[in-house]
Parts: C-alpha cells; sequence; structure tokens
C-alpha cells in the first residue's frame, strides 16, 4: 500500500476497519452520543487543508479501507496533463491534487471503482487499474503505448 503523507501531521488512514478493532458499527452508537469530526478547536477549520485538520477518531479521514479494494488505480505523472477531472469525478475524494495539479491516490480511502480511470482523458490513459497486488514500479513498465487513430 502507498501511503502519501503530505505532512508529518497528517493523521490519514491510521485506523484499519474490520472486525475486532474494538470500534462499534454505526448501527450500534448510542442515540444522543456526540461524535467530534476533529480534536479540539475547529474553529475557521474549512480554510486547513485536509491534512492540516487534526481530525478525530471518529472521522473517516483516519480510517482506511485499503482492505477492500481488489483493483487500484495506479497514476502515471509522465502523461498526466492535470486536467482535473479525475479529482472531479472521483466519488471518494481519493484523488489528492493541490493548486490544480494532480498528484497521485490516496489509497487509504480509495475502493478501486474505476471512475478515474474512465474519465481519464489522455492517450494513453494517465491512470490504468491494476491488481492491488502489483507494485507501482512494475505497473509503470507495463504502461500501454499510444494507440494510433484507426485508417478511415
Ligand atoms: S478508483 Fe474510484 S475511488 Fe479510487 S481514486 Fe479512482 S475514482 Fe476514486
Ligand atoms: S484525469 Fe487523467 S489527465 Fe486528468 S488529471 Fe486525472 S490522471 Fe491527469
Amino acid at each position: 500500500m502507498q501511503h502519501l503523507k503530505l505532512l508529518a501531521n497528517d493523521n490519514r488512514g491510521l485506523n484499519e476497519l474490520e472486525n475486532g478493532t474494538g470500534l462499534v458499527g454505526w448501527n450500534e452508537v448510542t442515540q444522543g452520543s456526540i461524535l467530534p469530526s476533529f480534536e479540539g478547536d475547529a474553529t475557521n477549520i474549512a480554510h486547513l487543508k485536509s491534512e492540516e485538520r487534526t481530525y478525530s477518531g471518529y472521522n473517516s479521514y483516519t480510517a482506511t479501507v485499503a482492505s477492500w479494494r481488489v483493483l487500484k488505480p495506479v497514476y502515471n505523472r509522465d502523461i498526466c496533463i492535470d486536467c482535473q477531472n479525475c479529482w472531479v469525478w472521483c466519488p471518494d475524494s481519493s484523488i489528492l491534487s493541490r493548486d490544480k495539479q494532480m498528484l497521485g491516490i490516496d489509497y487509504d480511502h480509495c475502493k478501486g471503482c474505476s471512475v478515474c480511470v474512465e474519465v481519464c482523458p489522455t492517450n494513453p490513459k494517465s491512470l490504468i487499474m491494476f491488481s492491488e497486488q502489483t507494485l507501482l514500479e512494475d505497473a509503470l513498465t507495463q504502461w500501454p503505448e499510444k494507440k494510433k487513430k484507426e485508417d478511415k
């Protein structure tokens, strides 16, 4: 699994969500409970980047669902044109982008749905699905060539 820690205080994906963690399910939480999303004062938290916020252990940001995935998207920086299509369409906000530049995949939260691959417009695509076990460096060596236009 790739960990893309943007800052030292980034607590993304610390908790593995699976049986035996001692965490209760959403349907077991006592009515009236308050589960704070952030540790401490959350004033102006909307102005901070996600990795600068101190998320509490109750927030899904601190959880990882990487073990749910069978296929993963692999990103090829050499081909990407930073169009942001993948960032816009990802249903899990798992495309990491800063200042309109694609940075990579948040593998702690990506579910492997392949929507980002479908909407990537480059030739060849800058995102391709590989099996979860494939090493990122191996995937990059298997990248397809540019498809030629068919003769009319
Ligand atoms: S595979 Fe799905 S969840 Fe993962 S980054 Fe792509 S669009 Fe997002
Ligand atoms: S959709 Fe493809 S080309 Fe556009 S930013 Fe994402 S990876 Fe890059």
